[in-house]
């Protein structure tokens, strides 16, 4: 008897249950499809990154690589056979999965959380909207221990189709930058170094984007190169790093429970505010060139890296929503294009938090100051000289407001583009205007 282990968000051997429950129908075959359909909505980071870890684990074990849409490949590979896969939570992968598994018997194990979506539920018996509550409880349900599959799989000959094989070889050739390495080993390096060097300071670090003092690994458990359960497993869980996995699962619920969230406002919170559509000044959000150190370091970090420090992206987000008055899926949309951790459950819900419009959500009116954050969070200036150096020559904090000094625009940094203070009047006159 044969199957197939159809990979997605999955990108492993190590602790795979879906693999394990196909391995034990008996000979597999594993199957990977570019699917055209996501390929051409990211960027080529992302594109990259994913090619980059799809081809990891074709090394590591036989994996016949297809193109086109998964309706119609995966019962074309399966030829009657059953289909095993990690289940999908998205509502784009959940409506896929819905229409291929009238057609196969898909079988779903596991999912890329410790805790599946859905699995948590308050009294009632429906969704947390407030995340300490969901963590408390997502705690108190538990997981399974990671499942042990065989290192070296007992797995079909892969049968690639080339034409995909090479656009994933191009796709890394043309990584716009160097990217983080892939495959399963590298991931597991990085986490053993983490663990061993980074997590106990993590709970004072992590706010620095200076230091580095996180862990680096959201790349990764976004393709379930590493699974979060791998991970809980190997430390105290009652830890701050352990409550930020909670907030990846949290907004993978959320979403689970409002799919529409994805792209809409979760909350009716701010019906009928006005939002501006600034072209100019979208731009300079995105190029890094607003004027406000800390934020377009952040935005520079995001566009030369691929990835961007978490303080950055609250600030980063505040900037685009509080001072260009844009609304919030104008600027997930751009991180989720770049951001080689893209995931539309953290991202699109961390916006929402940002924005205002969010479970949990920071209040609309607490507006991020750009140059007291860049000041508490960067205190030295060494992420800002790091990601824009024409701010290079300022020493010490002295680059966080180039205003203030005699040489602050000698090398052609831009003014800035707002008033901060000004935009934030106005956007709390505007959110009173929505409120009323
Ligand atoms: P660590 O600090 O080491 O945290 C460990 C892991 O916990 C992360 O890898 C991640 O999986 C999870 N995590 C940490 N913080 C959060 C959070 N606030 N929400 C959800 N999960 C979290 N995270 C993504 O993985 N993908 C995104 O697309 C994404 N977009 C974001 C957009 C905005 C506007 C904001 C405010 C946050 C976003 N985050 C996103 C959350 C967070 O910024 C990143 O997970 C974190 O910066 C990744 O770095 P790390 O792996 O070093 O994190």
């Amino acid at each position: 008897k044969s199957s197939v282990m159809w990979f997605r968000r999955d990108l492993r051997v190590r602790d795979n249950p879906a693999l394990l429950a196909a391995l034990e129908e008996g000979t597999v075959t594993a199957l990977f499809v570019l699917d055209p359909a996501l390929w051409k909505g990211a960027g080529p980071a992302r594109r990259a990154w994913l090619s980059a870890n799809v081809l990891a684990l074709a090394e590591r074990i036989p994996l016949s690589v297809h193109l086109g849409d998964p309706r119609e490949v995966v019962p074309r590979v399966a030829d009657g056979r059953r289909v095993h896969v990690c289940a999908e939570t998205t509502p784009y992968g959940r409506r896929r999965d819905d229409a291929i598994g009238s057609q196969v018997d898909l079988v779903p194990t596991g999912s890329p959380y410790a805790v599946g979506p859905g699995l948590v539920r308050n009294g009632s018996g429906g969704a947390y909207q407030v995340f300490s509550a969901f963590a408390r409880a997502w705690r108190e349900h538990g997981w399974p221990e990671p499942a042990h599959t065989p290192r070296s799989p007992d797995l079909a000959p892969a049968d690639s189709d080339q034409r995909a094989l090479d656009m994933m070889e191009a796709a890394v050739a043309d990584a716009p930058f160097d990217l983080p390495g892939a495959g399963e080993d590298a991931a597991w390096r990085r986490w053993r170094e983490f663990r061993d060097g980074g997590l106990e300071d993590y709970p004072t670090e992590r706010d620095r984007p200076d230091h580095d003092g996180t862990s680096r690994l959201s790349a990764y458990l976004h393709l379930g190169v590493l699974h979060p359960r791998s991970l809980l497993a190997d430390i105290d869980t009652g830890s701050t790093w352990a409550t930020e996995i909670a907030w990846r699962e949290f907004y993978a619920d959320v979403l689970w429970h409002e799919p529409a969230s994805a792209w809409h406002d979760l909350k009716p919170t701010l019906e009928g505010m006005r939002y501006d559509d600034p072209e100019d000044a979208i731009e300079a959000w995105r190029t890094g060139t607003t004027g406000y150190p800390i934020v377009d370091a952040g935005m520079r970090q995001l566009l030369h890296s691929g990835w961007m420090h978490n303080r950055l992206r609250m600030i980063t987000a505040s900037f685009l929503t509080k001072d260009l008055h844009v609304w919030w899926p104008v600027g997930a949309r751009h991180f989720l294009d770049l951001l080689i951790d893209g995931d539309v459950a953290s991202n699109n819900h961390g916006w929402q938090w940002v924005a205002g419009t969010g479970t949990d959500a920071s209040p609309y009116f607490r507006v991020f100051n750009p140059i007291t954050q860049g000041l508490k969070f960067d205190p030295q200036g060494d992420y800002v000289r790091r990601w824009v150096p024409e701010l290079a020559h300022l020493p010490g904090k002295a680059a966080h407001e180039p205003w203030k000094s005699d040489v602050g625009y000698e090398h052609d940094y831009p003014r800035r583009i707002v008033d901060h203070a000004d935009e934030r009047t106005e956007a709390l006159e505007r959110y009173r205007a929505a409120r009323a």
